[in-house]
């Protein structure tokens, strides 16, 4: 009989979160979790499942324009974004009630509140005001989006919480930022019709991401129409007429759009959390220390996912949930492994990659092979699309290992999860000829390229 009201206490109902405290529950241990805004967390609620959701709605405008290059005529098409609004809605509501049934089909205790340390294994729920006792407790209360509190008018932003549930689309929208939300939102809103415009402070959109898709990228969203300003910044907004807002920025001189949307990082949901009454330090930014297993500088406290600021994915805080409950509840200490994580960018076209860019890998290795297709994908020979489709692998010459893969184009983001296993397992290029391509699709150009397009040797290209 322990001396604690629960074994675990979870705050924050988030992937982590839930992924933690119902394993552990399922495991016999006395769980209790808290959430103060809906379970499901940023993923489910405001990010990666509405996100996507919207990318498939505004895909259909291409789609339409397309068909004819296939036979079809396709009628009046129009688009109501509260109907859109309304079936995200009911899918998140549902998908949430998931997470819930899981939580509580595992036994586990939840709470609707708010919950913030009081001592090292104390824990105040605010909605009642009670404080209970928790042999552990793990942090798992994610980010938000960075308000960018210096730039003058910042409050008549929004971000991508609030552009989920905008009570209109609006007709124009100026999107501040070039990493991932940025770019997947400039492509949903361009596709649902809006007149969009996308500010970065960077020469080149994505900074984190290898050259060749961040270039083709940027041409495919100009194609489109979606406005690019790179090396610029947004210096202040103001109200402008009929609840517009002008926009005034270093190089462009004043935008007047229906909405402005910063996209500019998120920072780590902390504040107010009670972490120094409990021992738990925090870094510079804000977010919540820990060591290998996930430990915070407060024994019995763990910290999981966006908190924590590792790396800020879904899969990431799930996986560091699976290793918490492995390493205290199984007997079986696993540090998370943040290597080698294939990612997709839901742009349009999209991006998917595993393992080092060029650039990364010329200053790795002492000779690099890469490996480069561009093509027109097969679709856009008949509907008239003017897209390239971009497939690059860079592969470490002294041993042949494949030490980075990236994709431009349709379906990226599914090749991205397989090319994940293949890098994982250490695969060679000669892994890579070997294996039969499948035909006609794009990915099997990642078989097909078996002399390198160029060598990069200690920094240099070389033919
Ligand atoms: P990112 O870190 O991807 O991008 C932030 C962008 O804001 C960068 O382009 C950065 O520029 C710019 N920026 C930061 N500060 C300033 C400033 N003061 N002035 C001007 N520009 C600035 O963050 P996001 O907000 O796009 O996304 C947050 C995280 O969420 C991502 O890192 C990702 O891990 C996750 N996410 C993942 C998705 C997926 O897997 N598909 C989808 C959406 C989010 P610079 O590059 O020059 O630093």
């Amino acid at each position: 009989m322990t001396a604690f009201d629960y074994d675990l206490f979870v705050i924050g109902g988030g992937s982590g979160g839930v992924r933690s405290g119902r394993l552990a529950a399922s495991l016999g241990k006395k769980v209790a979790i808290a959430e103060e805004f809906r379970y499901g967390g940023t993923c489910v609620i405001r990010g990666c499942v509405p996100k996507k959701l919207y990318v498939y709605a505004s895909q259909y405008s291409e789609h339409f324009e397309d068909a004819a290059g296939f036979g079809w005529t396709v009628g009046e098409r129009r688009f109501d974004w509260k109907a859109l609004v309304a079936a995200k809605e009911q899918e998140i509501t549902r998908l949430e009630g998931l997470y819930r049934k899981g939580l509580a089909g595992a036994g586990a205790e939840i709470f609707d509140t708010r919950a913030e340390l009081v001592g090292p294994h104390e824990v105040r729920l605010s909605a009642s005001g009670k404080t209970v006792t928790a042999e552990r407790i793990v942090i798992a209360v994610g980010g938000h989006p960075t308000p960018h509190e210096a730039l003058p008018g910042h409050e008549l932003c929004i971000s991508s919480n609030e552009a989920f549930d905008l009570p209109d689309l609006p007709r124009s929208i100026l999107i501040a930022g070039g990493g991932y939300i940025a770019v997947e939102f400039a492509n949903i809103f361009h596709g649902l019709g809006v007149e969009t415009t996308l500010i970065y402070r960077g020469k080149e959109i994505l900074s984190r991401f290898d050259q060749d898709v961040r270039r083709g990228l940027h041409a495919a969203m100009e194609e489109k129409g979606i406005r690019i300003l790179c090396e610029d910044i947004i210096q202040s907004v103001s109200a402008g007429p009929e609840g517009r807002r002008t926009a005034r920025t270093m190089k462009h001189g004043e935008l007047v759009v229906d909405q402005v949307m910063l996209a500019l990082g998120r920072v780590p949901n902390t504040r107010g959390l009670g972490l120094e009454a409990a021992g738990v330090k925090t870094n510079e930014r804000g977010a919540i220390m820990v060591d290998a297993y996930s430990r915070t500088t407060a024994p019995g406290i763990y910290a999981l996912g966006d908190v924590t600021d590792r790396v800020q994915l879904t899969p990431v805080a799930i996986h560091e949930a699976m290793c918490f409950v492995e390493t205290e509840y199984k007997n079986n200490p696993t540090s998370p492994d943040h290597d080698l994580i294939a990612t997709a960018v839901f742009s349009q076209p999209e991006i998917g990659t595993v393992g080092m860019t060029e650039e990364e890998a010329a200053r790795t290795f002492e000779e690099i092979e890469v490996y480069r297709a561009e093509f027109r994908p097969m679709k856009a020979t008949l509907s008239g699309r003017k897209e390239k489709m971009v497939i690059k692998l860079l592969v470490n010459a002294a041993d042949r290992k494949v030490a980075g893969a990236h994709i431009l184009g349709h379906d990226a983001g599914e090749m991205a999860q397989l090319l994940g296993i293949s890098l994982k397992a250490g695969c060679t290029k000669d892994d890579f000829d070997r294996t039969m391509a499948v035909h006609p699709t794009a990915a099997e150009e990642l078989v097909t390229m078996y002399r390198p397009s160029y060598r990069v040797r200690k920094g240099e290209r070389v033919a």
